[in-house]
């Protein structure tokens, strides 16, 4: 286990971070949008200082191995491999690490062996002459192509694939299953993809995921294949591959869609294929039916602008408009390719490449694009066309996050139909408001804690991070003597803070974070990165301090008090006791009234 600290101790959780997404410094930290949950204001901290993230939006956070594993969907010590790597430490071969060389990793293995396999018989075996025939003559892709996508052809032939894997490679049935490659009828095993060309389906990581097989013949019926019937057939759902979370194509087109800073969007791998062989390079295949929000959260790593160019068929538009809001949503900025009398982009390009080259650098924003679509399909001059066309846009339009943008659209349509902008605006009240933005300087947190936790989290963060910590620690202390933290870690962080004053005059934080017990850590460090208002003028910051404890102590007496009267009106009980319940009352109302008296403004913190 001491492995893991040192490839910790080497890796540099800023600089590491910082190669999946852009952070941008803020004080002693960085901050980032967060990439595990949707935000516009940045919430996601990195604490070099600390050597950990924190989201103070989704509340995820933690080091270099827990950021690898979210952002990556790994296990721990996939994680670890790729750090070690990174920090040029070799990993012994321990038990700990050899049991864990995981079941992904096998598959990953095996279905590499795989896919050589296929792509073998499909370039160098009779047995694939007919399928390379038809993807260079009927398809018209180049033979350098059918290398670079590592296409295949799986034989017809029932458990070809199983047995070279099981006694040549040493595999177990086991692994082939797990796979997806196989399966098992009683005394044999079959393989799961036969005669059908085969595309490898990487993950941006460069590991084969998964496959994506397809018949020769464009007609079904034609088809002598045990799965005949559908077009195409995929890995179903196994350890490394879950429907939806990838795309076709993105292992080649990451780094072009990075360079263009577009993303082109298209449904099949053909169309990727052609699209590659006419030099567009930034263009990945959904497979499926409409992007997914793993597949909006996947592609927004690498570009802001992604550019749908679907068939041109109803599915393709209902594909487009199911799309919109998640990537709306996302904050991406999309556009969609009109290919006009052609099916899909691999047929444009086919027969005319300078069309669709002029098409995918016209593209138009998916609104216009939406816009022209329901006004062709509806007539505008009656007023049920009228009726539905707004009907259908009105929900689109009300998702646009930018007032002006939204307006540039509701006046177009005004004006197609005839309408006032304010009739319009009428109109989309009705379709539902959105949730209000959360405004406050914590962001889009979402808070459920009570405002007492909330409170005291931020006091011990104007501590933890005051220049002056050992003055604003003594004047907190002095003031909240008895005071009684809602969790267990802030009252401990706050009498270790305690201690540490009493036998240390600097306050040094990693000092002071290695005297704590292991279990406050997080929240320490959490205190210590909470982001604060600019309070840096120096008397501003200790009266913010004051604020807080006021309220603090408002809140404390409330309670007490509440219990207290709870207390008497309670049960039966003894003069003495009585009394005594009175007096504490009396008293604690006498501490408010004064707390009260003085109408002050609370702590910035959310209100
Ligand atoms: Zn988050």
């Amino acid at each position: 286990m001491d492995e893991v600290a040192r490839v910790r101790e080497k890796i540099d959780i800023a600089s590491l971070i910082s190669e999946y997404i852009p952070l941008k410094k803020a004080g002693r930290n960085f901050k980032a949008a967060c990439p595990f949950h949707n935000e516009k204001s940045p919430s996601f901290v990195v604490s070099p200082e600390r050597q950990i993230w924190h989201c103070f939006g989704c509340g995820k956070g933690g080091d270099c191995y827990t950021f690898l594993m979210e952002y990556e969907n790994l296990e721990f010590f996939e994680a670890l491999r790729i750090l070690a790597k990174k920090a040029g430490i070799e990993l012994s071969e321990t038990d700990f690490v050899k049991k864990d060389t995981s079941k992904k990793e096998i598959i990953y293995s095996v279905n590499k062996i795989a896919s050589d396999f296929y792509h073998y018989i499909l370039t160098k075996h009779n047995a694939g002459k007919k399928a390379l025939e038809y993807l260079t003559k009927e398809r018209k892709i180049d033979p350098r192509l059918v290398e670079t996508f590592q296409i295949g052809f799986s034989p017809n032939q029932g458990d070809i694939l199983s047995k070279y894997l099981l006694e040549k490679k040493k595999y177990k049935i086991q692994d082939l299953t797990e796979a997806g490659l196989s399966f098992t009828r009683p005394g044999r095993t079959a393989d799961f993809f036969r005669g059908r060309l085969m595309f490898p389906l990487f993950d941006h990581r460069d590991n084969i995921i998964a496959f994506s097989g397809r018949i020769l013949q464009n007609s079904a019926s034609e088809s002598t294949s045990i799965q005949s019937g559908s077009k195409y057939v995929n890995t179903r759902d196994t350890l490394v591959y879950h429907k939806g979370s990838t795309f076709f194509g993105l292992n080649l087109a990451k780094e072009e869609i990075k360079k263009e800073e577009r993303a082109i969007i298209v449904e099949g791998e053909f169309d990727v294929i052609s699209c590659y062989s006419r030099g567009i390079k930034n263009v990945v295949a959904i497979k499926g039916t409409a992007l997914t929000e793993n597949q909006i959260s996947l592609i927004s790593r690498f570009s802001q602008k992604i550019t749908l160019c679907l068939d041109q068929d109803e599915a393709g538009f209902e594909a487009i408009k199911r799309s919109l809001e998640g990537l709306e949503k996302k904050g991406l900025t999309t556009t969609v390719v009109d290919l006009g009398d052609y099916k899909d982009p691999d047929e444009a390009i086919i027969k005319d490449p300078i069309f669709f080259k002029n098409a995918v650098s016209h593209d138009i924003g998916a609104y216009d694009f939406l816009i022209s679509n329901f006004l062709k399909k509806y007539n505008k001059e009656e007023a049920e066309g009228k009726k539905k066309i707004t009907q259908n846009l009105l929900p689109f339009i009300s998702l646009i996050d930018n007032e002006i943008i939204k307006e540039h659209y509701l006046k177009t349509l005004a004006k197609e139909l005839d309408a006032s902008l304010e009739t319009l605006q009428k109109e989309m009240e009705k379709v539902g408001k959105k949730e209000p933005a959360n405004v406050g300087f914590i962001g889009e947190k979402k808070d459920k804690r009570v405002r007492k936790e909330i409170l005291e989290e931020y006091l011990l963060s104007l501590i933890l991070q005051s220049e002056k910590a050992e003055d604003h620690f003594k004047m907190t202390d002095e003031k909240l003597s008895e005071y009684e933290f809602e969790l267990p870690s802030y009252q401990k962080i706050f009498e270790y803070l305690k201690s540490y004053f009493k036998n240390n005059q600097n306050f040094n934080i990693k000092l002071f974070a290695k005297t704590l017990p292991k279990e406050t850590i997080v929240v320490f460090d959490t205190c210590y990165i909470l982001p604060l208002p600019k309070l840096r003028e120096k008397n501003k910051y200790s009266e913010e301090i004051e604020k807080v404890i006021k309220e603090l102590r408002i809140v404390d007496l409330k309670n007490k008090i509440k219990n207290i009267a709870n207390n008497i009106n309670k049960k039966e009980k003894n003069k003495e006791e009585t009394k005594d319940l009175q007096s504490r009352l009396s008293s604690f109302l006498k501490i408010l009234q004064s707390l009260t008296q003085a109408s002050n403004n609370g702590a910035s913190v959310v209100k």
